[in-house]
């Protein structure tokens, strides 16, 4: 058997790094492309999750722009819709210990922050508007209750 050679050692590393070179790339390519599959499928989760959110706020944005902030209206119609027609304005004020006074109708959990609000939880509201949810009659008794989660209240030393 004249075609019949012995590798040397040197040959033979060679064969064996090839080898491993090949394996190796074999087991990134399944990596690269379980990874790509794992992608795609949070971007399609958070495509989801967006239209949900972009629908639940859309609700609350109707029903806020729909609700008169008032209370009375007769069961359904006062309630769920916010179609209210009483004198006194469905709304708690509420001054927070920095000096901020907000106002949130109690039916559609709209709230008005001053435009130089503090806490920012959403968009302040214009000055106009503030003012006028400011002088919404209401016989709610306005309260300086902090009920705002004082997550970074100072620690005593
Ligand atoms: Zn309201
Ligand atoms: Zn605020």
């Amino acid at each position: 058997m004249a075609d019949e050679k012995k590798l040397t050692p040197q040959e033979e590393l060679a064969s064996l790094q090839a080898e491993e070179t090949r394996l190796r790339v074999e087991m990134m390519r399944d990596q690269v492309q379980a990874a790509r599959q794992k992608k795609e499928m949070f971007a399609h989760q958070a495509k989801v999750h967006q239209a949900d959110q972009k629908a639940a706020l859309d609700r609350v944005k109707r029903s806020q722009a729909s609700c008169k902030h008032r209370k009375g209206g007769l069961g359904v119609d006062g309630f769920v819709t916010g179609n209210g027609n009483d004198n006194n304005y469905s709304v708690a004020v509420n001054t927070y210990p920095w000096q901020e006074t907000v106002v949130q109708c109690l039916r559609c959990g709209k709230e008005w922050h001053p435009p130089n609000c503090k806490c920012n939880p959403k968009r302040p509201s214009t000055l106009e508007e503030y003012n006028e949810a400011r002088r919404f009659p209401t016989d709610n008794s306005p309260s300086t209750a902090v009920t705002f989660d004082n997550t970074y209240a100072p620690v005593a030393v």
